[in-house]
């Protein structure tokens, strides 16, 4: 049975190896793509792209070439504006191959696939046929809703707002630790609103104060709950760098963990590292009044910012959320595993847990194990869930954990 023809009508093939360019033409021609062009070297190539119409769907190009190298050429495209799916392919190490895929993400390109020669058809047909779906999922996600203020305004009012719980497993045993808290909102007409779209409204606001003490109301009756059923869970809370600038933060949440009868130990904050930037003499004063109550307190997403390092040395943090960037895809991925790995021990000589985030397979589960990271958050373990679905969901876990165990 032969597959179907892939969605690309033409491609560009960038090669200075003749025997290597005939390869790859075979077997874009097995996949059914129409128009195959050819270029020996990252010039030629952009000489073809500008002369060309229509653009092709895709280039494939490899590393080492003479006059103008991979890399060089990955650079061009970028600075000329050309938006096409780009495919790296070579004969170097992955450790090479991987850092350019990195170098072209950071260039913001379109980077399907990084992969070893010889070209295979299978993996080919894969890295284009996941574009397609990761561009419909994007697309779907990409919807603008057209927030505003004040419709998030009239959503705190009428108490639309409210909060769904991800666990956090202990990566050797499985056990559930912990749970972040997480934002929802459902508009009555425009439906599900992702937290992406109303989080940076209520920051540009002024909403984000207003909607973080609801959360955290909600989120703290909830842990009360859960104790009154005899579950302990910890409760992590997003806060927004921003309100650090309230000089009063610390003491308003300490007086709103008194009022629901918890100790602070019960709390933890996640604190996103790279926008740690403007007032930072408040911030500063503000963590460390967080920390001296006795609130764990956690640096998310961390490797996305900037200035990681010297902000661990300066702030009391408890807790290290690595990205889930750096998390998913890393059993295949060398170059993250060389983050990860030096994330985690880092954080460990400095005494800090470490949370993984987005951990989707037992692939990725069982490397961090191996790793020595402490805690583990993703769909794998479960995908946020109301407060009352989670006792339930706490009872059939037990078998699951089990399969977790180191
Ligand atoms: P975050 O703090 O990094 O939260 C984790 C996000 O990853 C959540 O997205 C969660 O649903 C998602 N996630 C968890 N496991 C997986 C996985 O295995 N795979 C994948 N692909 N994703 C996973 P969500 O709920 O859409 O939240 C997005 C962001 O919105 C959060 O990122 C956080 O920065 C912000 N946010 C959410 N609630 C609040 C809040 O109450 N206050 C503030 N300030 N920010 C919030
Ligand atoms: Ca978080
Ligand atoms: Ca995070």
């Amino acid at each position: 049975m032969t597959a179907p023809p892939v969605s690309i009508a033409s491609v560009l093939i960038v090669d200075d190896s003749f025997v290597q360019r005939d390869h790859a033409v075979s077997i874009c021609k097995a996949l059914g793509i129409a128009r195959i062009h050819e270029a020996s070297n990252g010039r030629e190539a952009l000489a073809l792209l500008t002369a060309i119409s229509p653009r092709p769907g895709l280039v494939i190009v490899d590393l080492e070439m003479p006059t103008m190298d991979g890399p060089e050429f990955l650079v061009k495209l970028q600075e000329l504006g050309f938006d096409i799916p780009v495919i790296v392919a070579s004969s170097r190490e992955r450790a090479l191959i991987d850092t350019v895929r990195e170098m072209g993400g950071v260039l913001g390109l379109h980077v399907l696939a990084a992969v070893q020669k010889p070209l295979q058809a299978d993996v080919l047909r894969q890295a284009i046929q996941n574009a397609k779906g990761r561009e419909l999922a994007r697309a779907s996600q990409r919807v603008d809703l057209g927030v505003d203020a004040t419709s998030l305004s009239d959503a705190l009012e009428r108490s639309e707002v409210y909060v769904h719980y991800q666990p956090k497993a202990d990566i050797r045993t499985g056990i559930v630790r912990g749970v972040e808290a997480l934002a929802r909102w459902k508009h009555p007409t425009m439906g599900q609103v992702p937290p992406d779209q109303f989080i940076p409204v209520a920051e540009r606001s002024q909403l984000i104060h207003r909607l973080t003490i609801d959360v955290m109301n909600q989120a703290m009756l909830q842990n009360a709950a859960w104790r009154a059923r005899g579950l302990h869970l910890p409760v992590a809370i997003n806060l927004s760098p921003m309100l650090l600038e309230r000089s009063d933060l610390a003491l308003e949440i300490s007086s709103l963990q008194q009022c629901h009868g918890l100790t602070p130990d019960q709390i933890v904050i996640e604190i996103t590292e790279s926008s740690l930037v403007t007032r930072v003499g408040t911030a500063l004063s503000v963590l460390a009044q967080l920390r001296l109550r006795g609130f764990g307190l956690s640096i998310d997403d961390y490797g996305t910012g900037f200035s990681s390092m010297q902000q661990l040395a300066r702030i009391p943090f408890t807790e290290l959320k690595i990205d889930r960037s750096f998390v998913r895809g890393a059993p295949e991925r060398e170059s993250l595993q060389v983050i990860l790995r030096s994330a985690i021990e880092m954080a460990n000589r400095l005494g800090l847990v470490t949370v993984a985030e987005g951990v989707e397979t037992l692939d990725e589960w069982r490397m961090l194990q191996e790793y020595g990271c402490t805690l583990g958050q993703g769909w794998l373990i479960a995908k946020p869930m109301s407060g009352e679905d989670l006792i339930g969901w706490m009872k059939q876990y037990r078998v699951q954990a089990a399969q977790l165990r180191a």
